[in-house]
């Protein structure tokens, strides 16, 4: 498959109104492009951490939500996350819990995860 062959994505399901935009195609052309290959995380990157000492990858796990963490005199007073709730897809409850938290959850849901993080701030971690 050419990834710019607009034919292509014009016979996927929802495809058949993509047409290019209505410019003249020797000032302007349409282009559907992709900048890196497709890489399969787990495939690429899993050997290497699994070999790593300091890292450990949970699957099939989903962040509920962001916890408080309790005052320390460090923090100046601010809100500070404790844990992290987690919940396995077959079922099942746990808390993860690190020296820092890095939310990387994708754009839409890492700014769902903070809204939902409502113990930390009424209004959702990070205010
Ligand atoms: C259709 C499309 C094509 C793209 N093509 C390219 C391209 O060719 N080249 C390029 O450089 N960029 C491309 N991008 C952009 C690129 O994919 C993103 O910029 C990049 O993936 C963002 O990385 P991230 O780690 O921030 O988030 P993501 O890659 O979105 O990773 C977030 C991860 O968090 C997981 N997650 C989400 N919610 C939870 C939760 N509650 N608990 C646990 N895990 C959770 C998700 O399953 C996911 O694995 C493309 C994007 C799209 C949508």
């Amino acid at each position: 498959m050419q990834f710019d062959d607009l034919s292509f994505w014009q016979r996927q399901r929802g495809g058949k109104n993509l047409t290019a935009f209505a410019f003249d195609p020797k000032l302007l052309r349409s282009a559907i492009f992709e900048c890196s290959p497709p890489t399969l995380f787990g495939q690429v990157h899993g050997p290497a951490l699994e070999a790593a000492d300091n890292v450990k990858v949970l699957l099939d796990a989903n962040a509920l939500e962001l916890l408080p963490g309790s005052a320390t005199r460090a923090s100046h007073g601010r809100k500070t996350i404790g844990g992290v709730s987690v919940r396995k897809t077959q079922g099942g409850n746990f808390t993860v819990t690190g020296r820092a938290y890095v939310v990387a959850a994708g754009a839409m849901e890492s700014a769902r995860l903070l809204l939902l993080s409502d113990k930390v701030h009424p209004a959702g971690a990070g205010q």
